[in-house]
């Protein structure tokens, strides 16, 4: 799928292009599953943190085989199943993509699950624990509760013994969050949600909240937060502008922390912290990722767009 110019996603052409071959540094993959996340919509829109090159082909996480290796690339075999992250190209039968971003995937994961758990999963670590200082037993609420990151979240503070209040545009979306344990649900057009968050985490609002949404709904965060409360803010789905008065921070002590997985990666040791927390969360079972709908390659435009319409809900996965 080769994107030539920004815009809706039938910018997005399926072409024929050449195999990539692996530069040094480059593994090449033969491409089972592709995570979509709201970054490559993003990309694609050129509404994202970075300018995208063009052309080029979204798909920055996805799942596949060890094809090749470039040179001086060791500890990876060919033929090793394995998730990657960080590169483009994704959206294609064959991808090559940098050494440094391969995850290991455990054999009990499907290609769909391997895709849909390196960006979510370790986002969501970051925003409960690295820099959310998530404690079990702390509330948390999570906006967006449905989504690929959303359920990622919700599932990892249930898993980490935190207390979740879910946040989402439906109930069928508050079902889903339910069902990975969320303790309170609310819509969040619901006209009562400031004081129901409030109420529910005891009075004051909770110690720990992550901002998926932002736009005008950032000004209620400030006020479902309690006093030396924390805000994480991850991403802006709702594209509007936002405002922040540090009045309202000060005034009650409330923290507000950016989160962009792309340069926490770049710490080592935070990553292999991150591995390291989720990794015993995996093998007990307690951490399974959420697969949504599965589109083939010709349909990316499609899955692009019902994300942006918030029809889908977990990782939207794309099959080459
Ligand atoms: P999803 O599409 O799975 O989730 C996005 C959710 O945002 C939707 O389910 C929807 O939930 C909500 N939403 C609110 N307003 C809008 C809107 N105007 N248009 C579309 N969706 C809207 O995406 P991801 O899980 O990939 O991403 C979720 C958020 O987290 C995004 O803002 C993304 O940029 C960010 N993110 C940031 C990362 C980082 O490193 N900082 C890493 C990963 C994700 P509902 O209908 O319930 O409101």
């Amino acid at each position: 799928m080769l994107v030539e110019r920004t815009g809706t996603p039938d910018v997005m052409q399926l072409r024929d292009v050449p195999r990539p071959a692996p530069r040094a540094g480059q593994v090449l993959l033969r491409v089972e599953a592709v995570g979509v996340n709201f970054a490559d919509v993003l990309n694609v829109a050129g509404q994202y943190l970075t300018a995208p090159k063009l052309p080029h082909i979204p798909g920055m996480e996805l799942a596949g085989t060890v094809e090749a290796l470039g040179e001086g690339v060791s500890g990876v075999q060919v033929g090793q199943r394995v998730a990657a992250l960080g590169g483009t190209g994704g959206l294609a039968e064959y991808a090559a993509v940098p050494a440094a971003g391969l995850v290991p995937v455990p054999d009990s994961f499907t290609p769909a699950q391997a895709a849909a758990f390196p960006v979510s999963y370790m986002t969501a670590y970051h925003a409960l624990k690295t820099l959310g200082r998530g404690e079990a037993g702390e509330w948390v609420l999570v906006q967006a509760a449905a989504g690929a990151l959303g359920t990622a979240s919700v599932q990892l503070a249930v898993a980490l013994g935190m207390k979740v209040i879910a946040l989402a545009s439906t109930e069928e979306k508050l079902q889903i969050a339910r069902d990975l344990g969320a303790d309170v649900t609310i819509l969040q057009d619901d006209p009562e949600r400031v004081q129901k968050v409030r109420e529910a985490a005891g009075g004051q609002g909770v110690p720990l909240l992550l901002e998926a949404v932002g736009g005008a709904r950032f000004e209620e965060s400030l006020k479902m937060v309690a006093p030396l409360g924390r805000i994480v803010f991850i991403g802006n789905a709702s594209r509007e502008e936002v405002s922040l008065n540090p009045a309202a921070l000060m005034k009650r002590n409330i923290s507000v922390t950016g989160l962009w997985l792309t340069s926490l990666m770049t710490d080592p040791r935070i990553s292999a912290a991150a591995a390291q927390g989720l990794t015993p969360l995996i093998a007990s079972g307690k951490v399974v990722p959420q697969v949504g709908p599965t589109y083939a390659l010709a349909d990316s435009p499609r899955a692009f767009q019902d994300m942006l319409d918030r029809k889908t809900t977990g990782k939207v996965i794309i099959e080459p």
